[in-house]
C-alpha cells in the first residue's frame, strides 16, 4: 500500500457538506499529547501535515485530510484531542461536545475510528469512556497503543494483553510514531 499524497482540505466546527461526501472517512481520536498528530504524520510520511494539539493557538476544529493511495482515496479526520489540562474547563467541555457530535450526531459515517492511547500508561478513564461511546454506536474501532518504544521489549506482550483486557477489545496495535514500529500493521488495518 502506497500513500501518493496527503493534503489538508478543511476544518469544520459543525455541520458541513464534506461530512456527506462519497469518500470514506477514517477518524482519529485520542487524549491530547498521546501522539495522535504524530501517528497521522507517520502514516502519511510527512513531518508536519497535522499540528500537535498542544501547539499554541491550534485551531480546535475537526480537520479533514484527503489521502490518495494506490488503493483509492480516503479522508483522514483528525478530531480534537480530549482532556488537555492546559485548556479551561469550559474550552475542554466544548471540545468534548464537538468530538461527541461528530461520532454520535453528525451525518458522518466513518468507516473506522482509530482510538490512540498511550502504550505505557494504558487506557485512562477518559479513554475507556470514549471507547464505550464508540462501541455503543457499533463503529469499527482500532486501538493504537502509541509510544511503545517507551516499553521494554520484554514488557510489550504483557502490556498488550492488559490493554486488550481493560478495554474488552481484540483489535489493538502496538505502535511507535518515533520508531515506526507497527506502522505497516496499522496501514493494512486501515485499508482492510
Ligand atoms: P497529540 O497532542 O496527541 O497530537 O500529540 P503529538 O503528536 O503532538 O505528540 C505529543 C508528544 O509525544 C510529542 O512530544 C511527540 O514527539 C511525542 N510522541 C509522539 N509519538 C511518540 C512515540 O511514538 N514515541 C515517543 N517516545 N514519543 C512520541
Amino acid at each position: 500500500m502506497k500513500i501518493k499524497s496527503a493534503e489538508f482540505i478543511k476544518g469544520i466546527i459543525g455541520t458541513d457538506g464534506i461530512l456527506k461526501e462519497d469518500i470514506p472517512q477514517v477518524a482519529f481520536v485520542g487524549r491530547s499529547n498521546v501522539g495522535k498528530s504524530s501517528v497521522i504524520n507517520s502514516l502519511v510520511n510527512r513531518k508536519d501535515l497535522v499540528k500537535s494539539s498542544s501547539t499554541p493557538g491550534k485551531t480546535q476544529q475537526i480537520n479533514f485530510f484527503l489521502i490518495q493511495t494506490d488503493l483509492g482515496e480516503l479522508f483522514f479526520v483528525d478530531l480534537p484531542g480530549y482532556g488537555f489540562a492546559k485548556l479551561s474547563r469550559e474550552r475542554r467541555e466544548k471540545l468534548r461536545k464537538l468530538i461527541l457530535w461528530y461520532v454520535e450526531d453528525s451525518e458522518a459515517k466513518p468507516q473506522k475510528i482509530i482510538l490512540v492511547i498511550d502504550a505505557k500508561v494504558g487506557p485512562t478513564p477518559f479513554d475507556v469512556e470514549m471507547f464505550g461511546v464508540l462501541k455503543k454506536h457499533n463503529y469499527e474501532i482500532i486501538v493504537v497503543a502509541n509510544k511503545v518504544d517507551k516499553l521494554k521489549r520484554n514488557d510489550r506482550q504483557k502490556q498488550l494483553k492488559k490493554i486488550k483486557e481493560e478495554l474488552w477489545c481484540d483489535n489493538v496495535i502496538l505502535h511507535s510514531a518515533k520508531t515506526k514500529e507497527g506502522r505497516e500493521e496499522l496501514l493494512l488495518e486501515l485499508f482492510k
